[in-house]
């Protein structure tokens, strides 16, 4: 229900638009369908996965001869699951569960800074806190000094140890330090901030590649995840910062922040569509327990309600 709640513009928006495209219409022609590409690319779908949707349908179209626009909703939302099915975006384990093989599981997360990074590693340790698994977090955006503060707030309201060596200091060294920390500690999981300046894209894949490496000198397996987090509002720049971050690191899963205040939900078809990263978390808003685990059906029917 807080789904729903918290998609509640994105699906209004995304809702009627789509009335609009149809009304008056009782079957799916090309006007109907130059409407709906609009809607599509009009709620950030991108490009690319948009003329995807529309290709489908217009196949469907010229198979079935006569498809009805009352229909329209159920096959969009059979394609749109479709698509995210495609690259894994599953649901993914509930709750917040860890596998337990690989302990501690290291994620780095990475996104540049406003993203709502911050933010989603403080209501992740949050999460991991509250189903009991001992939780470590590393400062190792060490580029700005309120991200190094902010952590430790976070921290210290989750009550968990947040490993810090100040601002300007080595990222890798900080991140080496967490993990060791973990081990030590006997921890859960480890969670390490990154700084993500994209203007200065070498610096970023060399700074990513020297934490790894660092980390796994201790930890060989390690990272277990890379964590892009996305703002769900920004559209087209999320996907610019996609394309960027996964040219520097291998990002594994992602994390789309704001989906509470857009109109604008259309990045997870896309931005899953498009790089075949599966969605993991959405944040839907401000407050700790504003996270959730991603699960493809309720999130398609929630943009169809
Ligand atoms: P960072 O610079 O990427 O670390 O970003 P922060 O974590 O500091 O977040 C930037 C702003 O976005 C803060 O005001 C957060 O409260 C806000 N924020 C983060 N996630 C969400 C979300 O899911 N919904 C909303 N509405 N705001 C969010």
């Amino acid at each position: 229900e807080s789904l729903d709640k918290g998609l509640e513009k994105s699906k209004e928006s995304f809702f009627s638009k789509l009335n609009r495209a149809v009304v008056g219409k009782s079957t799916v022609d090309e006007e109907v369908l130059d409407e709906l590409e609009e809607v599509l690319i009009t709620s950030d779908v991108g490009v690319g996965t948009t003329v995807k949707i529309i290709r489908r349908i217009e196949d469907r179209v010229a198979r079935d001869k006569y498809v009805n626009t009352s229909e329209l909703d159920n096959i969009l939302r059979e394609e749109i699951a479709a698509l995210l099915a495609e690259n894994k975006s599953d649901d993914v384990d509930d709750d917040f569960s860890l596998p337990v093989d690989k302990k501690p599981y290291v994620i780095m997360v990475v996104g540049v800074n406003g993203v709502g990074k911050t933010t989603t590693i403080g209501k992740l340790a949050a999460q991991f806190h509250k189903r009991g698994y001992k939780v470590v977090l590393g400062a190792g955006d060490t580029f700005r000094a309120a991200a190094v503060t902010q952590l430790k707030l976070w921290g210290q309201r989750v009550g968990v140890p947040v490993i810090e060596h100040g601002m300007n200091t080595d990222p890798s060294a900080v991140a080496f330090d967490a993990v060791k920390k973990a081990v030590d500690m006997n921890a859960d999981v480890v969670i390490i901030d990154t700084a993500g300046r994209l203007h200065t894209k070498v610096n970023l894949m060399n700074e990513l590649s020297k934490i790894k490496r660092v980390v796994q000198k201790f930890l060989p397996e390690a990272p277990h995840e890379v964590l892009l987090v996305l703002d769900g509002s920004t559209g087209q720049n999320a996907f610019i910062q996609a394309t960027e971050f996964t040219k520097a690191t291998d990002v594994t899963a992602l994390a789309i922040t704001k989906l509470d205040g857009t109109a604008k939900g259309g990045v997870v078809i896309g931005i899953s569509d498009q790089f075949k990263i599966p969605v993991k978390y959405i944040g839907v808003g401000e407050k700790i327990e504003d996270l959730q685990t991603f699960h493809k059906m309720e999130f398609v029917d929630s943009f169809f309600k």
